[in-house]
């Protein structure tokens, strides 16, 4: 009997497990995600400044597992678990498992803020980076017909909430906009009222990484114009205003939010097993805690296990790719009667762009930045795009981009059905 994998979420973990199972006939294999395709998050604020098409850095799942005999996709979103059933429930239907593998990332954490959350402009997936571009080419156009000096401020700044990686190369990417687009696109802006703010609560940018990535990014950000605000949050966004810790605040209709995630909502697992920012606890192999059968990997899961991550994993992309292909390698040990391996992490360091040629790198016992960084970071975040098609795309738009300064899919574009109005 073919035992059924059910892989809930088609992010790095789950298609790295069932890119590793594909084929295996002792599997049958359905990947159940919301979407219909897989993305690469890394590259999505620049989907969100119009630099690249979202079609760059997205791939259909029914494409990517087309030569795949035992793996099939199923569109719908996870609503509940039944363990005791060994099924789930799902907004298109119900389906059961042998083994359920629970592999849906996060979402981003508002701290409960409600003005925040609903006034915020998250950039966590694709629709919201979409959503964002069209808000920042729609302020733009309200910016260059408005008359009222005491809206333009308002109209004019960008306030981008979180200093890590994301918030960096958005600001990065924000203020080359402004530098090479804005300038020559929208002559009737006064661009002396436009301010970009990067604020972030802890005392600097980029703060998992090493103090050289930190202290350039900071020059860097600075030189070009960017406002940098540290050891003070984001409390309160009211009638276009941020609201911040020390008392200040900032008028702006945008407001990004890059500031921090949380774990996507699981019901049916017990309580017990959900721990710290609403991630799953599991043990040194992915299984759930206080669970028969069900797994989670990447971004969702928590493992207090390996003695070099008390706290857990970092929730990087290097760590959901290399805990699915672990899982999947301990799903054919369990088959063939072998002992399990648990999971241990092989850090290959991390990067962040800051500005066109120049980025850092943090190997794990070096650093470095400039050019060569800003090469290195390219390099690296073509390979583990999906699809060689994709990768030499994205190579020759970025190559073209990258010279002209200028990438020309600047439309503003709502989808809607034709009512004859
Ligand atoms: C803007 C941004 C930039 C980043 N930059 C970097 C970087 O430079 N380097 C790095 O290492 N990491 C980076 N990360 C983090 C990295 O993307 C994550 O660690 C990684 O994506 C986690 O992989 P995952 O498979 O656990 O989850 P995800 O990649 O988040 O995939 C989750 C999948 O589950 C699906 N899903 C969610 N909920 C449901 C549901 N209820 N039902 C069905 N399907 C569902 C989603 O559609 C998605 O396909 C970045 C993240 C973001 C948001």
């Amino acid at each position: 009997m073919k035992k059924h994998i059910l892989v809930v979420g088609g992010g790095f973990a789950g298609i790295n497990l069932i890119k590793s199972l594909k084929n295996d006939k002792r599997f049958k294999i359905t990947l159940v995600d919301q979407n219909n395709y897989h993305f690469f998050p890394p590259l999505i604020y620049q989907v969100a400044t119009s630099f690249i098409e979202a079609s760059n850095i997205s791939y259909p799942f029914r494409k990517l597992f087309s030569e795949s005999k035992n793996v099939n996709y199923h569109m719908g979103k996870l609503v509940q678990v039944y363990p005791d059933k060994k099924t789930i429930e799902t907004d298109t239907g119900t389906l059961s498992y042998d083994y359920l593998v629970l592999a849906m990332g996060t979402e981003s954490n508002f701290f409960g803020m409600e003005n925040v959350q609903k006034c915020a402009l998250p950039m966590k997936t694709i629709e919201e980076a979409l959503y964002l571009r069209n808000h920042i080419l729609l302020t733009f156009e309200e910016a260059s017909r408005n008359k009222d000096m005491e809206k333009a401020e308002r109209l004019q700044n960008i306030v981008i909430a979180g200093g890590g990686p994301t918030g960096v190369e958005l600001a990065g990417m924000l203020a080359e906009m402004g530098k090479y687009i804005a300038q020559k696109e929208y002559p009737e802006i006064k661009l002396g009222l436009s301010h970009l703010y990067l604020i972030d609560a802890l005392p600097s940018l980029l703060s998992p990484m090493s103090d050289l990535a930190k202290k350039t990014a900071y020059q860097t950000l600075e030189e070009l114009g960017v406002k940098i605000l540290l050891n003070v949050s984001v409390k309160d966004y009211v009638d276009g205003k941020v609201i911040l810790s020390d008392g200040r605040s900032i008028e702006t209709e945008t407001l990004i939010w890059t500031s921090g995630v949380i774990g996507r909502e699981v019901h049916g697992v017990p309580e017990t097993s959900i721990g710290k920012g609403r991630r799953l606890l599991v043990d040194a192999y992915n299984k759930v805690e206080e669970t028969t059968n069900i797994y989670a990997v990447g971004d969702l899961c928590l493992m207090l296990s390996e003695e070099k991550y008390p706290k857990g994993h970092p929730q990087l992309a290097q760590v959901a790719i290399q805990q699915g292909k672990n899982l999947a390698a301990n799903f054919k040990r369990i088959e063939d009667g072998k002992v399990l391996e648990p999971f241990r992490y092989n850090d290959k360091g991390s990067m962040a762009i800051i500005s066109k040629y120049n980025a850092v790198v943090d190997l794990p016992k070096y650093s470095f930045k400039g050019f060569i960084a800003w090469l290195t970071w390219l390099f690296i975040h073509i390979i583990p795009l999906v699809g060689f098609g994709s990768k030499i795309r994205l190579a020759l738009d970025w190559l073209r981009l990258f010279i002209t300064n200028n990438p020309s899919i600047r439309l503003i574009l709502f989808p809607k059905r034709n009512t004859g109005n």
